[in-house]
């Protein structure tokens, strides 16, 4: 019969993994997609949501255009890999065979984090760092802060999903908070001494929200915090706060399957840069987050970049199909006020150690506001052109 590839986890990697297979192939490869949800919500433009610039509906892409382009779309969880039997076991029962196993299901939290705080305090406390229900809860909370009332923030330290991704938040909040309730403040307790776009983040907190967000880095005791949902207090360095919403966002690991595959070493699975296979098993490849690649960030533009080149990769090996060598490109956009945009980007190369970075740019300090919207226009094409490359 035909060659078989499944694909574990239908998000920024996966979806673009199952549907450049299914297209390129031309019916050639028998390719199944396991998703659980039936909607994917982005992370990506969340923090817009969080602004009050996009709706919940935006940012929801259904499987409908992968079925179409011939993907088999299997909603349930992966819950095991036999990688002897070379199957995938299914929480709805039975398994599905593979010849080439695909992984790309995101990011789990690592247990005891943050003190205080685990999966049963996601209600009390959100994280908002996987899309859909978390992120609305989050806004709802935004919304019902009470006037003059305090939103936390415990950043995660590194590696995480979207390095800009918190303080783009942090912006969004403060965008909201300005609009509807100028006297609230925002606390961030940060592990990290610095962060990703930090000169071009507090230039702009200064330039929009004067007095509005305070940032206590490493350096101040920000890794040293703990949290208490039921009290809804926020310790950092030994002081206690009462705030009114608390966004924990812990420190993250692959996503559990690939751990159960047996492709992790710590925290992430260990890849080769020229087709994001994995280091433990030749048939497996890991994309996105999940992945210790090298120099890339973990970011949604990231995983559509890697699972072109796996999939290429992939229909070489099983049809014979030319394989191109491995280039990459990764750019993260954020919004910080109304058409206050910027971004960090950078190519790279598979070298034998990793994925290198070959050659990156960033928005300076200071740049007008015609460049700014720009940017920030650029980054509205972006999110249509991505994501109908991931779903059709
Ligand atoms: P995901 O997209 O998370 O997909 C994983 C999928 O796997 C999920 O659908 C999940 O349901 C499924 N899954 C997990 N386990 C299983 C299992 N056992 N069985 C079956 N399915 C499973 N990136 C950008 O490029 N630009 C941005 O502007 C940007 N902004 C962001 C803002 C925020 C607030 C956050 C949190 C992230 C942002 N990102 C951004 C990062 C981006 O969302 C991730 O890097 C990207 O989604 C990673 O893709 P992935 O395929 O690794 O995982």
């Amino acid at each position: 019969g035909k060659p078989r590839v499944v694909v574990v986890g239908g998000g920024a990697g996966g979806a673009t993994a199952a549907r450049y297979i299914a297209k390129d192939s031309k019916g050639k490869i028998d390719v199944t997609l396991i998703e659980p949800t039936r909607m994917y919500y982005t992370c990506f433009f969340s923090n817009l949501y969080l602004g009050g610039f996009k709706e919940i509906d935006d940012l929801g892409h259904s499987y409908g255009g992968l079925a179409a382009g011939g993907v088999n779309v299997v909603h349930d969880w992966a819950t095991g890999v036999d990688r002897d039997a070379k199957t995938v076991a299914l929480a709805g029962g039975g398994s599905v065979p593979y010849d080439k196993l695909i992984l790309s299901p995101g990011i789990d939290f690592v247990d005891g984090a943050v003190e205080g705080w685990d999966l049963s305090a996601q209600n009390a406390m959100p994280h908002a760092y996987k899309g859909g229900s978390q992120t609305e809860l989050l806004k709802a909370q935004l919304m019902a802060m009470p006037e003059g009332g305090t939103f936390a923030m415990v950043a995660p330290p590194n590696p995480y999903r979207c390095p800009p991704g918190p303080y783009e938040r942090v912006s969004m909040v403060a965008h909201y908070l300005k609009v509807n309730n100028p006297t609230a403040k925002i606390i961030v307790a940060d592990p990290k001494a610095k962060f990703s776009k930090q000169a071009l983040f507090q230039e702009g907190w200064a330039n929009h929200y004067e007095g509005m967000v305070d940032w206590i880095g490493e350096d101040f005791g920000g890794g040293n915090v703990s949290v208490d949902p039921n009290a809804m207090t926020v310790t950092i360095d030994g002081e206690e706060t009462s705030v009114d919403v608390c966004n924990v966002i812990p420190a993250m690991k692959a996503g559990r399957i690939a751990e159960l595959a047996g492709v992790t070493d710590g925290n992430w699975a260990p890849v080769h840069a020229a087709d994001m296979s994995s280091k433990a098993d030749g048939d497996i490849y890991v994309l996105g987050d999940a992945a210790s690649q090298g120099d890339m960030p973990k970011s949604g533009f990231s995983a559509n970049s890697q699972a072109k080149v796996c999939a290429n990769a992939v229909r070489g090996a099983l049809t014979g199909s030319k394989v191109f060598p491995a280039k990459f490109s990764n750019t993260c956009w954020s919004l910080i006020d109304t058409n206050d945009g910027v971004k960090v980007g950078a190519t790279y190369e598979a070298t034998e150690e990793k994925i290198a970075k070959v050659d990156g740019f960033i928005s300076a300090t200071g740049e007008s506001a015609d460049l700014r919207r720009a940017t920030y226009e650029e980054s509205e094409g972006w999110y249509a052109g991505i994501t109908a490359d991931m779903f059709g």
